[in-house]
């Protein structure tokens, strides 16, 4: 990363993990990734990540080689093991130059510090979270609330819990900053049209990063209906990108089962219904300008 990027502000994405629900090496996803979801945003010389799935493993190393110390800032949509089992490899919660801001929503019976208190412990796990050496710091989130950051200009992070993934719900996010937008909203199983208070989470986002986890055939399957699964397809992902009027949107949350060459297939049938959509896959890069 340039001197000139770290001085510009401008929101810089980075992929480290796309796939849903569990990671998926092979021969089948060398091009699309294997690793579960998670979303890097830089700005400045801040560093933002959303989600630990098994890709901030990989975001964990690059900090520790960049730097030598150093805050990161970590916001989980919900606590399904996907999105938080990255956590326990990540190369800064093991370092005591680095602290970890770990922002989670407070769902019904979930709140960040007692989920993640309870998992990295034994007997899910050897080293339990006050034992780690680096600085690890838990944030609850209410839905309405303002993370607000700087450095050097201002990024702020906006919190919305959204019932759009059933039963304990989940946060989505929209971050701003150097006068652009990135919503994040994964796993979520958006309504024809989408949800209201998505779209308008999302209203004229430069960047809309959306759960489309299933085809309309594997949604609606005779015998292995995913309705109520809590994941959206692709076509109702594009339906959120249209409504909200977004400039860009990424599928992502790609479901296990899909190979490279039916992420192919799915990206060009989604530009039929929303022109500007890319497959996220892991090392994508985007600026926002
Ligand atoms: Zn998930
Ligand atoms: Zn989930």
């Amino acid at each position: 990363m340039g001197l000139e990027e770290e001085r510009s502000g401008r929101l810089r994405l980075r992929f480290w993990g796309v796939r849903g629900s569990y990671p998926t090496p092979g021969a089948g996803t060398v091009r699309v990734g294997g690793n579960s979801v998670c979303m890097e945003v830089r700005a400045g010389r801040l560093c933002l990540a959303f989600d630990a799935g098994t890709g901030l493993i990989g975001l964990g190393r690059q900090l520790v080689q960049e730097r030598t110390r150093g805050t990161v800032h970590i916001f989980l949509s919900h606590y399904h093991h996907d999105h938080i089992e990255g956590l326990r490899f990540f190369q800064p919660v093991y370092d005591r130059r680095w602290h970890t801001v770990v922002y989670g929503p407070s769902l019904p019976r979930a709140r960040v510090d007692r989920v993640l208190s309870r998992s990295m412990a034994p007997p899910f796990f050897p080293v339990s979270l006050e034992e780690l050496p680096g600085r690890v710091e838990l944030r609850p989130l209410k839905s309405g609330s303002t993370i607000r950051l700087a450095s050097p200009s201002p990024v702020q992070v906006l919190t919305r819990l959204s019932t759009a993934h059933p039963k304990l719900g989940v946060a989505i996010y929209r971050i701003e900053g150097n006068g652009g937008a990135v919503v994040y909203a994964t796993d979520i199983e958006s309504a024809r049209g989408g949800f209201a208070d998505v779209v308008e989470l999302a209203r004229g986002a430069d960047v809309l990063v959306h759960d489309a986890q299933y085809t309309e055939d594997e949604y609606r399957d005779a015998l292995r209906s995913r309705v109520g699964w809590g994941h959206s397809t692709v076509a109702m992902a594009c339906e959120v990108a249209r409504a909200a009027a977004v400039k860009l949107l990424v599928l992502y949350h790609h479901d296990p089962s899909h190979s490279d060459r039916l992420m192919r297939v799915l990206e060009q049938d989604a530009r039929k219904r929303f022109r500007s959509t890319i497959v996220a896959r892991e090392g994508l890069e985007l600026t926002v300008e």
